[in-house]
C-alpha cells in the first residue's frame, strides 16, 4: 500500500524498534509511547482498520493472541498475588475509524502496560 507508514515499517523502509516479527505480524514500540509499555501489533498485510480486516479471524486472534506474550515481555503481564487477587496488567485495543480515534490507517493493536497509565489520556 502505497504511503502507508506502517507498510513502510512492515517493510524496513522506515526503521522502528521490532520486538517481535514473524511471516504475518509485526510488533514494535510507538514512537510516541502513552506509557512504561506501549508496543504496536500490526499484520503485515495491509489492511485499513479493524473493520476491513473482519473477514480474518485467524489473523485478528495471532495478534491479540500476542498481546500477553508480549506483556509478560515487557513485565506488565497479569499476575495474582498471594490471596488470588489480580495485579498489574495492560491494555490491548484498537482503534477504528475517525470516531474510535484511528490515526494511521493501517490496522494495529496498542498494548499498554504500566500502573493505569491511561488515567487522564483519551
Ligand atoms: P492510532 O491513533 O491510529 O490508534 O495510533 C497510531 C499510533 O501510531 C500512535 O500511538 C502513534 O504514536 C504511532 N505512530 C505513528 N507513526 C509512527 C511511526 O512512524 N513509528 C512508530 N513506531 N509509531 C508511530
Ligand atoms: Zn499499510
Amino acid at each position: 500500500m502505497e504511503n502507508c507508514i506502517f507498510c513502510k515499517i512492515a517493510e524496513k523502509k522506515i526503521p522502528s524498534t521490532t520486538v517481535y516479527e514473524d511471516d504475518e505480524l509485526l510488533a514494535f514500540k510507538d514512537i510516541n509511547p502513552h506509557a512504561p509499555v506501549h508496543l504496536l501489533v500490526i499484520p503485515k498485510k495491509h489492511y485499513s482498520t479493524l473493520q476491513d480486516a473482519a473477514a480474518a479471524p485467524d489473523l485478528l486472534g495471532k495478534m491479540l493472541a500476542l498481546a500477553p506474550r508480549l506483556a509478560e515481555e515487557f513485565g506488565c503481564s497479569v499476575s495474582y498475588d498471594a490471596d488470588g487477587a489480580p495485579t498489574r496488567g495492560y491494555k490491548a485495543l484498537i482503534n477504528s475509524g475517525p470516531d474510535g480515534g484511528q490515526e494511521v490507517y493501517h490496522l494495529h493493536l496498542h498494548v499498554v502496560g504500566g500502573p493505569q497509565p491511561w488515567r487522564g489520556k483519551r
